[in-house]
């Protein structure tokens, strides 16, 4: 098996050299199955996971494997299976990883996909697809009328939130990083009315765009970016608005922001979430594991039914993981960032 592991601590944007990919033999015992890799998923979470693992395991992640050797009966040669492996060619898996009940533990049969591609296991019909499915409709509890705020707009979880919203007969405001993928005309999942912020240089700022195009009318906000967005974005609210915060992307490359520090220069103003009074909720999507097929079958129907469509940005090669991970953190992807072995 081939092995990503970190060969150094990143700090601040990642680099290819922080990573290093080893060999390792891998024996299949009773009751074990090997699993070979066909798509890895990289991830923006990963980032906080390479703050914290030991230098001496795979860097985590989800893929979709096909079984290739088993003395499991229940797993026989030929199933493809979604598996929290991390970021390695083939994997052992044994009865322990079978009984696992958590999503970064447990391997799980990929759903059945119909002619759509495998590698939506880790996209819309998996975890990024259920994040914005529970996320967007548990937390902002979207009505018909409402006007929902997306950002990272572009990309797997976002996209998704974009459509589901459309679905729910709201009007969407999303925010992403360059032209190409924010504008209007190429984006395959309709019609945003702005694309106003990237990642490297403010083109048009936030405060400025929702000034014209919905002061204090947001009901929903759906937040992937976090620091300046959050801030600049907050006071457009409208009163018992509904924020869900899913993730901050654009602070975790900074290592300053897990120290604490982060309390005293924090873009959510007290004073706006009380006047306005707005419900402000994190939440991580595995809350919702116990509901998981749910999201999949839902979102499985919405793209039969061409309610949802879903975009991948493929890079070829497990040699090239470290550079499609550091891709999210510069705008590189559209839709689902997946590496294909
Ligand atoms: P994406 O496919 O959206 O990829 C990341 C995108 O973020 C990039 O393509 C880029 O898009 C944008 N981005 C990168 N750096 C910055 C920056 N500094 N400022 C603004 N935008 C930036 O990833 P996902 O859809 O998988 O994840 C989106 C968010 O959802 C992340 O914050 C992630 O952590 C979070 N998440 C949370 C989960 C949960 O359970 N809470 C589960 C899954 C994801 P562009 O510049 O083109 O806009």
């Amino acid at each position: 098996a081939k092995v990503w592991k970190l060969a150094k601590r990143p700090e601040g944007m990642p680099k290819k050299e922080d990573f290093v990919c080893v060999e390792e033999e891998l024996a299949c015992e009773d009751g074990d199955v090997i699993i070979e890799a066909e798509f890895l998923s990289v991830d923006p979470y990963m980032r906080y996971m390479i703050k914290q693992i030991p230098l001496d395991v795979p860097v985590t992640g989800t893929q979709v494997a096909k079984v290739i050797e088993s003395k499991n009966p229940e797993w026989p040669v030929g199933t493809y299976v979604v598996s929290p492996s991390g970021w390695r060619s083939h994997t052992r898996l044994t009865e322990k990883d079978f009984k696992a009940d958590n999503f970064f533990q447990k391997p799980m049969k990929l759903p059945e996909m119909g002619d759509l591609p495998k590698s939506l296991g880790l996209g819309i019909l998996g975890m990024p697809g259920n994040t914005a499915y529970f996320g967007f409709l548990e937390i902002c509890r979207p009505k018909a009328g409402d006007t929902v705020l997306v950002n990272a707009a572009a990309g797997a979880v976002g996209s998704a939130v974009i459509q589901i919203a459309k679905i729910k007969g709201c009007k969407v405001i999303a925010f992403s990083g360059s032209d190409e993928t924010g504008s209007v005309d190429q984006r395959p999942w309709g019609r945003p009315c702005l694309q106003l912020q990237n990642s490297k240089h403010w083109t048009v700022h936030c405060w400025e765009a929702l000034s014209q195009a919905a002061p204090d009318k947001i009901n929903c906000f759906f937040e992937n970016v976090g620091g300046q967005f959050t801030a600049e974005a907050l006071p457009h609210m409208a009163e018992r608005g509904r924020m869900a915060i899913c993730g901050v992307i654009s602070e975790y490359n900074d290592d300053d922001k897990d120290s604490g520090v982060v309390a005293m220069t924090s873009p959510l103003n007290p004073a706006t979430i009380l006047w306005k009074q707005l419900a402000v909720e994190g939440f991580i999507v595995t809350r919702w594991f116990d509901r998981w097929m749910e999201g999949i079958d839902q979102m499985k129907q919405w793209i039969s039914e061409g309610k949802v469509k879903y975009k991948e940005t493929v890079v070829k090669g497990f040699d090239k993981m470290p550079e499609a991970f550091i891709g999210l953190f510069l705008g590189e992807n559209t839709g689902k960032a997946i590496v294909a072995v």
